[in-house]
C-alpha cells in the first residue's frame, strides 16, 4: 500500500486523559506512525485539566496503550520514539490555566490541529481561547467530535460558537462512519464502475435498506445515552451520512465542496416522515440480560434503544423507492450494512414455478468490511433449469491480503485535518439541515402514541418495525 507522508504538525488534543483519545486517537496515531506517514518531527500535545506533566502523561499513555494497541507496541523501539514527540499541558478549557503555555509550546510554521475530543459544551470555550491566545491562526484547524448538537437550534448554536472564531474550511466536524474505507468505497463502486451507476435510480432499485445493529446495550453509558436516544446518536448523523452517498448525485469532481453539496441536496429532498413510517423500541429484559431501564437510571424513561424508519427521497431519481433505515441496541448481532435491492427480473423465461429472486448489492461495514453482489444461476446438475441465488463475496481482508490493511476511520481522518482535505467531514450546513429533518421525527416521539415498543434483548427488534416492512410487501434482511 502506497503511505504518502503528512506535512510536520503540532497536534493538539483536548480531552487527552478521556476514553476517545486512548481508545481510538492515541492507538491511531501511533499506527500512523508505524506505518510511516507522520514526519519523525511531528508533535502531539495532549490537553486536559488532570494536573500531570509530560512525563507522567507519557506513563500514563503506556498503559492505556498497552490495552488499546497491545500488537502495536511491541515495537519497543518505534513506540518510545512515538512517545517522546508527545507533550501533556493541564489546561482548563474555561479558565485561564494552561494557555500561555501552550502558546509557547507551539512551533511557528508547521501545520497547527486541534482535536476537541470533549463535550460540546466547551467547544465554544476552546475555540475562543484558542484565538485568543494565539494558539490558532487562519492555517490552523479544529477538529470537533460528535455529538453536533441534539436538535437544530444547539447545532447552530454551536456552528456560531466555532465560526466566531474558524472560517468553515477550517472546521472539521468529525462523522467517523466516513472514515471508513467501505463507505468511501461505495463511492468507488458507483462513480468508478459504468455497470451499476445506469442502474442506480427508482427504475431498477426497488428499495434500500440500511442497517446499524449493535449486539451490546448501553450498559456503561446509560446517563448519557437517555438523554440522547438512537435517532439522535445514530440517525441523525450516520444513518443519514450512509444514506447520502447511495442517493446523491455524482458530484463534478471528488473535492471537499463538490461532494458536500450532493449531499445536501439528498438532505433536502427527504419527505417528512409521517408518524405510521417511524418504529421506535426499547430493549425489556429477558433471557438473562438487563433491561434498558436498568441502565438508564430513569425508571420511566422513553427514551428509543431502537428506530426504525421508511423515508422517501423526494426527487427525479429516487421517486418511488422507499429507504428503510434501522439502527438499535442489544439486537441479536453487530452488524452493520447497505443493501441496494434491485427489482425482480419483469418476466421469467423459465416458467412460473422458477420464481427469480432479484439481485442485491449489499456494502458491508461492520464487523468486516467487503462487499456481496446476490446474483442468479442455473442449479448445477442435469435435470433442467433450476435457478439459484449465489453470492458474490468480496471481503476486502480476503481479496486484497496485506494491501487490507488499511488504516481505521479515526487514523485517516485525522490525516485527511493534516491534509486540509475536508471530504469526509461535515459542512456546517449539512449538519443543520440533517437536524432540521430529524427534529421533525423528534417532535413526533413527544406524542403518546409513539412511546418505544418493547423487544427482547439479541432480537431483531420490535414487532412494528417487520410491520413496516410487510405492509410494502418487503422483508427486512436478517440481522447476521
Ligand atoms: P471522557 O472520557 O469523559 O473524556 C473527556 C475529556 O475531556 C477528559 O480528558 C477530560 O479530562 C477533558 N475535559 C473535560 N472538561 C474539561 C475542561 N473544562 N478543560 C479541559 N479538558 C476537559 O469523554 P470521551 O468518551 O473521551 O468523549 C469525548 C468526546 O468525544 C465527547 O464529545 C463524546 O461525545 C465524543 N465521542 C466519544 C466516543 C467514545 O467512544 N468515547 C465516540 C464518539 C464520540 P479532565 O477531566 O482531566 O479535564
Amino acid at each position: 500500500m502506497q503511505i504518502i507522508p503528512v506535512d510536520d504538525f503540532d497536534l493538539v488534543i483536548f480531552g487527552a486523559t478521556g476514553d476517545l483519545a486512548s481508545r481510538k486517537i492515541f492507538p491511531g496515531l501511533f499506527r500512523r506512525w508505524l506505518a510511516g506517514q507522520m514526519p519523525s518531527t511531528s508533535r502531539i500535545i495532549g490537553a486536559a485539566r488532570t494536573d500531570i506533566d509530560s512525563a507522567e502523561f507519557r506513563t500514563s499513555l503506556r498503559e492505556t496503550m498497552a490495552k488499546f494497541a497491545t500488537k502495536e507496541i511491541e515495537d519497543t523501539e518505534a513506540f518510545e520514539a512515538f512517545l517522546a514527540n508527545i507533550d501533556y499541558i493541564s489546561i482548563d478549557a474555561t479558565g485561564d490555566k494552561g494557555w500561555k503555555p501552550l502558546a509557547e509550546l507551539l512551533r511557528p510554521n508547521v501545520i497547527r490541529a486541534f482535536y476537541l475530543s470533549v463535550g460540546p459544551s466547551i467547544f465554544g470555550a476552546i475555540a475562543e481561547n484558542l484565538v485568543q491566545h494565539k494558539c490558532a491562526d487562519r492555517n490552523s484547524r479544529i477538529v470537533v467530535e460528535k455529538p453536533f448538537g441534539r436538535d437544530l437550534e444547539s447545532a447552530q448554536i454551536l456552528n456560531a460558537e466555532l465560526r466566531a472564531h474558524f472560517k468553515e474550511d477550517q472546521i472539521y466536524r468529525i462523522d467517523h462512519y466516513l472514515g471508513k474505507e467501505t463507505v468511501q468505497n461505495l463511492m468507488a463502486i458507483r462513480f468508478a464502475n459504468a455497470l451499476f451507476e445506469p442502474l442506480w435510480n427508482a427504475q431498477h432499485i426497488d428499495h434500500v435498506q440500511i442497517t446499524v445493529a449493535e449486539d451490546i446495550g448501553v450498559a456503561g453509558r446509560g446517563g448519557y445515552y437517555d438523554k440522547s436516544g438512537a435517532m439522535r446518536d445514530m440517525v441523525q448523523n450516520h444513518l443519514m451520512q450512509l444514506l447520502c452517498l447511495v442517493a446523491m448525485e455524482p458530484p463534478s469532481q471528488f473535492e471537499a465542496d463538490a461532494v458536500r453539496d450532493e449531499k445536501l441536496k439528498v438532505i433536502r429532498s427527504l419527505a417528512t416522515v409521517p408518524r405510521r413510517d417511524i418504529v421506535r423500541g426499547q430493549y425489556r429484559a429477558g433471557a438473562g440480560e438487563e433491561s434498558y431501564i436498568t441502565h438508564s437510571e430513569n425508571p420511566s424513561s422513553s427514551t428509543e434503544s431502537y428506530v426504525a424508519l421508511r423515508v422517501e427521497v423526494e426527487n427525479w431519481r429516487w421517486a418511488g423507492t422507499p429507504f428503510y433505515l434501522r439502527t438499535g441496541k442489544r439486537l441479536r448481532a453487530r452488524a452493520t450494512e447497505i443493501a441496494v435491492m434491485f427489482k425482480e427480473p419483469p418476466h421469467s423465461i423459465f416458467g412460473k414455478e422458477n420464481k427469480l429472486p432479484a439481485n442485491a448489492l449489499i456494502i458491508h461495514l461492520q464487523p468486516d468490511e467487503g462487499i456481496t453482489l446476490n446474483m442468479t444461476i442455473k442449479e448445477p446438475g442435469p435435470g433442467g433449469m433450476r435457478m439459484m441465488e449465489v453470492p458474490l463475496d468480496m471481503t476486502f481482508a480476503e481479496a486484497l491480503g496485506d494491501a487490507a490493511d488499511f488504516p481505521d476511520a479515526y487514523e485517516r481522518l485525522i490525516m485527511d485535518v493534516i491534509r486540509g482535505n475536508q471530504t469526509l467531514f461535515m459542512r456546517g450546513d449539512e449538519v443543520e439541515a440533517a437536524w432540521t429533518w430529524a427534529d421533525q421525527i423528534i417532535e413526533k416521539f413527544s406524542e403518546n402514541a409513539l412511546k418505544p415498543s418493547q423487544y427482547d434483548p439479541l432480537s431483531s427488534g420490535p414487532e412494528e418495525s417487520l410491520a413496516l416492512m410487510h405492509r410494502d410487501g418487503r422483508r427486512w434482511r436478517d440481522i447476521e
